[in-house]
């Protein structure tokens, strides 16, 4: 399987080289030059997420040199569980439909959110891809919050990478900067005396110092990476074919989206044979896919800050991919379908999860669920079906949220409870790539 940019078809690279790449040098997306159908037999008797895991990908690292430690690396990234969860109370306008509603829970990894997914299977794949042992990679990241401390915990003791984390000195909640300073080893992190932008502003000029960058043989794992894609199709697959066994029928999935990665890993499973039906992305304020997919015209809109904050995108990267899938639009209507929630309606369905779903939601899966009530509400037959509602954070990650409206304190989930206890690690810098540069010297 060789991959290519969205943007150019003739220059195909292999899976290592668009792993450590990350973007291609015309500034498009790697996506596989072909989605294989696979016979799903093959995924007779294999239960576990490494074991779906390994038949799943395996297409998709033949011929590179990982695809021999594929087994391992999948034993290594997929080391917690994704359980599809019925649940057994709903309100009481979506029982009258008739319809049933399963959760998708991707929030036990190590920092409670499903972009550890991605994040651990990209760690486990660089460490590796061939390098040389005298100038070990450095993955740059600059984050708002969330991705740096998934890729901090994935790359955490990882051999033969480095990881260097810029987040803004006193921009993030208590608990993100918990998550992203608790780290020593090869994890290093900056709290930069600025914003989320000059952080940004810095991993850029790192990237186009040519010195600096060979120097320190620099990399990024940006959810662009086709890496952390490919791996996320397997918690689509595992439910799919649980969903199958248990059901007898296609799994319907809801996918509260952003820049649409998960839903693009979706969207390849289902391609490549997977038992999947419907698949509806929920997103909130933010319309570049809703402008889409009705008028025809794609364009970027500038970010509108939402309570669903890591589905603030208004330029979602991943769309270049999906438009890749399906250039017609017609296509894309056929293939998805797109409910947006606005942010009174996340606050009024946090607010009665507890009554109506016996379940406490993280803002972004309640998208989801506001999205699951809509297509009840909306009385069509096949809309009333089972559909599984993707629940992509664990609440108490969101406390400042979700706290105030359910009206009492939500314990943290084991993992986060015990970053708690940990030091920090982190140095306070200037916002320069100069004072970055000290640091290392
Ligand atoms: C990143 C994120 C999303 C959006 O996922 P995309 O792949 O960007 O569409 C949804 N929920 C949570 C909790 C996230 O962190």
């Amino acid at each position: 399987m060789k991959y290519l940019s969205t943007r150019n078809p003739d220059r195909p690279v292999t899976l290592s080289h668009a792993l450590i790449a990350g973007l291609a040098d015309d500034g498009g997306l790697y996506v596989p030059e072909a989605l294989p159908t696979i016979d799903l037999s093959r995924f007779d008797g294999k239960d576990d997420l490494p074991a779906i895991a390994a038949e799943l990908l395996a297409p998709f690292f033949a011929g590179d040199a990982l695809a021999a430690k594929l087994g391992e690396i999948c034993a290594e990234a997929f080391s917690f569980d994704t359980p599809l969860v019925d649940l057994v109370a709903q309100p009481a306008q979506v029982a009258r439909a008739g319809g049933r509603t399963s959760l998708l829970e991707l929030f036990h990894g190590p920092t409670a959110a499903f972009k550890d997914v991605g994040a651990s299977f990209l760690a486990a794949c660089m460490a590796r891809v061939e390098h040389d042992a005298r100038n070990p990679r450095t993955v740059l990241v600059a984050t708002s919050g969330d991705t740096g401390g998934a890729v901090a915990a994935a790359f955490h003791r990882k051999p033969g990478v480095n990881v260097v984390v810029l987040y803004p000195q006193g921009k993030v909640s208590p608990l993100q900067q918990k998550q992203l300073t608790c780290w020593d080893g090869n994890v290093r992190t900056f709290g930069v005396r600025g914003v989320f932008d000059d952080c940004q502003r810095m991993v850029k000029e790192a990237f186009a110092d040519e010195d600096w960058r060979r120097q320190m043989n620099l990399t990024s794992a940006n959810s662009i990476n086709i890496g952390r894609l490919l791996p996320q199709m397997t918690y689509y697959a595992a439910a799919a074919l649980w969903h199958q066994r248990k059901c007898g029928a296609d799994a319907n999935f809801i996918i509260p989206s952003g820049n649409l990665g998960n839903v693009m890993a979706c969207l390849y499973a289902r391609a490549c044979g997977l038992p999947i039906g419907r698949v509806v992305l929920a997103v909130n304020a933010n319309r570049p896919v809703v402008h889409y997919l009705t008028t025809g015209e794609y364009r970027g809109f500038s970010t509108i800050p939402t309570l669903a904050n890591a589905m603030d995108v208004g330029d979602p990267s991943n769309m270049e991919r999906l438009r890749h899938l399906w250039p017609d639009i017609e296509q894309l209507r056929h293939n998805i379908q797109v409910i947006q929630v606005d942010d009174d309606t996340i606050r009024d369905t946090i607010t009665r999860g507890p009554a109506d779903w016996q379940q406490i939601f993280d803002p972004h899966t309640t998208c989801a669920i506001a999205a699951r009530e809509t297509l009840a509400a909306a009385g069509n037959a096949e809309d009333a079906a089972h559909w599984v509602v993707v629940s992509t954070a664990h609440p108490a990650k969101f406390d400042t949220i979700v706290e105030p409206l359910v009206g009492h304190r939500i314990p943290l989930p084991p993992q986060l409870a015990a970053l708690m206890d940990q030091p920090d690690y982190s140095t306070e810098i200037d916002p320069t790539l100069d004072a970055l540069k000290r640091a290392f010297r």
